[in-house]
């Protein structure tokens, strides 16, 4: 059952969230008003969190921007011991952490362990142990007949102000993926947390508590209009995780303001089954990349295009997984009753539009439990094969051969994740090259979210921002260029004035490199000779 908790700013419950929340965030105006809590029937309601008002966002943007500039000093090393004790601090709350996503998102406790405590451990070994040589300076070789005296090297700069707005499935996962490396990187980083799992977001900032200096880090909580006041506040660089629309929203907003923005958007995921695949293995990894996080995933199976040779086998054998899963133990309840309305509308329609449910079906209006659901689905045109679901439905469709799989896979507007179940390795290879997403697996799926060096990136609606890698660090950074010239001679050869000799020394050096024949070429070595001999004696 979902209910709204309205925040109060007096409550005492209040006032200590408000605090772990911003551990280094001065005390923002907060304003009363509803906030949506999922506080599941029975239990004692969750904690209160306080909203920060949205006109108090520019303040924390503020304080961050002066909080940044020494932090970018300390040495990246000291950054990265203190931000490693966030490793210790997560294992050790492992069991809170897992038990308030449960209470807050309905995720089992055990997924909540698996997706949101013990790889973020990972994230924070990779990062702190990677950074200072992923930072380190590199050269750029400079011909030095032409550029005498002169070495170059780039530099890895913070952004700045980082403004991280997040989404509410992966509540702990998703925005550690960005706040660890942003961090380590010397960022500033205002973060704001789903208004859905705003307890979560308090949580990830309470893990950095006293290891950052003041206005470092700090939490923004609230809804659209807190997330729309923090794109507005003079940041250097927006990283979303979300919906298309509101993504949608935050790039028009960043475009006009020339902020960059990192989008990582919805999905509609394929799993594409070919007939020489290890069936057993492909129904079980199908069944759990559909239904894990009761299908509230980015990269959900929603779709699946399985080769007719081995369709009815295949059918069957995930519709008996399907109906083993027990509810609340193994598929926990959706999370919002907004988002277990789209699943049904999606459902119903499929229905209407031909599709015959095998398992599940839609459960009592109203009922967040929904249950895990597999329908044979004729025809493509139905919003459940073409919008993103985000909930336990796993649609099947029967294709001809691999490229009828490729082709409809290809023809989403979304392109996140894919995956590929066969025993052929080489063709699979070869497949995964022609399909449109970020990330392909072979007899896998939707993990390597998991993996900090793995790029997590998608295109068209999906969004092409990339998480994890030195990829996502190259968007949470910008290149400096530091070129240092040795050189002892007076001024360069394309410095003022322009002479006839600089013009004659210009065209020689273009039929020296080339566009003119041999010939040509050493007799432009013989004028750019004598040119340059008069325009080194300057004239
Ligand atoms: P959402 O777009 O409704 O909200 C995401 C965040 O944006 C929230 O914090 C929200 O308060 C904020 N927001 C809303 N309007 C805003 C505005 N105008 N300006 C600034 N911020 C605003 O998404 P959601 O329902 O929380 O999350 C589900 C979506 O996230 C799904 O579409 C899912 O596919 C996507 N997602 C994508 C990835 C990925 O890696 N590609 C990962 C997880 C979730």
């Amino acid at each position: 059952m979902e209910s709204k908790t309205a925040a109060l700013p007096h409550a005492g419950g209040a006032a200590a969230n408000a605090d772990a929340a911003a551990p280094s965030a001065p005390r923002t105006e907060q304003r009363a008003g509803p906030f949506q809590a999922r506080t599941p029937g029975g239990e004692e309601p969750l904690d209160e969190i306080a909203e920060t008002a949205p006109g108090a966002v520019r303040e924390l943007v503020a304080r961050a921007r002066v909080a940044q500039v020494a932090w970018a000093e300390v040495p990246v090393g000291e950054r990265a011991e203190l931000i490693a004790k966030v490793k210790k601090r997560l294992l050790a709350r492992a069991e809170e952490i897992a038990a308030l996503v449960h209470r807050e998102c309905g995720k089992p406790i055990e997924e909540a362990a698996l997706a949101e405590v013990l790889p973020n451990a990972d994230l924070v070994d990779y990062w702190t142990s990677s950074i200072e040589e992923l930072l380190d300076e590199s050269p750029v070789d400079l011909d030095p007949i032409a550029y005498p005296g002169k070495t170059g090297r780039i530099r890895r700069d913070p952004r700045g102000v980082v403004a991280l707005i997040t989404p509410w499935n992966y509540p702990v996962a998703i925005p550690l993926r960005t706040l660890v490396p942003a961090l380590l990187a010397g960022n500033a980083v205002v973060f704001k947390p789903s208004e859905v799992a705003p307890r979560s977001g308090a949580l990830v900032a309470s893990l950095f508590e006293g290891l950052l200096p003041d206005g470092v880090l700090s939490v923004a909580q609230g809804g659209g209009d807190v997330g729309a006041a923090l794109v507005d506040a003079g940041v250097d660089l927006v990283v979303f995780t979300g919906g298309v629309a509101t993504g949608k929203k935050i790039a028009v907003a960043c475009a006009e303001r020339l902020v960059p923005t990192s989008l990582e958007l919805g999905g509609k995921d394929s799993a594409v089954v070919l007939g020489d695949c290890d069936l057993e293995r492909a129904a079980r990894g199908v069944v759990w990349g559909a239904f894990t996080n009761a299908g509230q995933s980015c990269a959900s199976i929603e779709r699946v295009y399985v080769e007719q040779a081995i369709a009815d086998r295949f059918i069957t054998r995930a519709v008996a997984l399907t109906r083993e899963l027990r509810p609340g133990v193994d598929v926990g309840a959706m999370t919002t009753a907004r988002q277990a309305a789209i699943v049904r509308r999606h459902l119903e329609a499929a229905v209407d539009d031909g599709a015959e449910i095998l398992a599940g079906g839609a459960p009592p209006e109203g009922s967040l439990a929904f249950p895990p659901t597999v329908l044979r689905a004729p025809r493509e045109d139905t919003p459940l094969l073409q919008e993103e679901t985000f909930g336990p439905v796993l649609p099947i469709v029967v294709v001809k051969d691999a490229e009828e799989a490729i082709a409809r896979t290809n023809a989403s507007r979304f392109a996140l994740t894919t995956s590929l179940w066969t025993r052929s390795h080489e063709r699979a290879h070869a497949l995964a090259r022609r399909l449109r997403a970020g990330v392909v697996t072979i007899n896998n799926h939707g993990f390597t979210g998991a993996l900090p060096a793995a790029p997590w990136t998608g295109a068209g609606d999906s969004g092409s921002g990339v998480t994890s890698s030195p990829h996502a660090l190259a968007e949470l950074t910008r290149p400096r260029f530091v070129l240092d010239d040795r050189s002892r001679a007076k001024r360069e050869l394309w410095w003022y004035p322009y002479t006839p000799a600089l013009r004659t020394t210009a065209f020689a050096m273009a039929r020296v490199r080339g566009g003119a024949g041999l010939f040509g070429r050493v007799r432009a070595l013989v004028e750019l000779v004598a040119a340059l001999s008069r325009r080194l004696l300057g004239r």
